[in-house]
């Protein structure tokens, strides 16, 4: 079992599936959101998302990937929660900074990399034995 919250301790949620691996995603919208390079985000199981508290707000948009994609986010800090697809309801996108008492985990991922800034590009800070995707990948992967 994991814990995580927002920036203010609003929202709180519970994960009640192993997390090892994490998916760097260096998107358009993951950088305005963020307002860094991109976002970090662990893919699970809707199942094994609980919130536990709060009710995080829902923004939703148009993906890079043309999908539709609802994104939560505390409406008192605007910290970033998770996502989720219209199309795909059964996994969530939780973002990965938000994680308490994060256990030992690695970025095995990294996706829309042909988007990614000047300042956060291959070669500064991906692992290069990571994978990489210039786009989206065609199949979400599972945990
Ligand atoms: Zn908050
Ligand atoms: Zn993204």
């Amino acid at each position: 079992m994991m814990n995580g919250s927002c920036l203010c301790g609003a929202i709180r949620y519970a994960i009640s599936t192993p997390v090892a691996e994490l998916r760097a995603c260096y998107c358009r919208s993951c950088q305005k959101l963020s307002g860094g390079g991109g976002t970090v985000n662990a893919m699970l199981p809707s199942a094994s998302f609980r919130i536990t508290q709060g009710t995080p707000k829902r923004y939703t948009t148009v993906a890079d990937s043309g999908r539709t994609l609802h994104r939560y986010f505390c409406g008192d800090c605007a910290a970033p929660i998770y996502s989720q697809r219209e199309v795909n309801p059964e996994m969530v996108s939780v973002r990965a900074g938000g994680f308490d008492n994060a256990p030992e985990m690695k970025i095995g991922m990294h996706i829309w990399t042909k988007s990614a800034r000047s300042w956060s590009k291959i070669g500064s800070h991906i692992d290069p034995d990571a994978k990489q995707h210039p786009g989206q990948p065609d199949a979400p992967t599972r945990a």
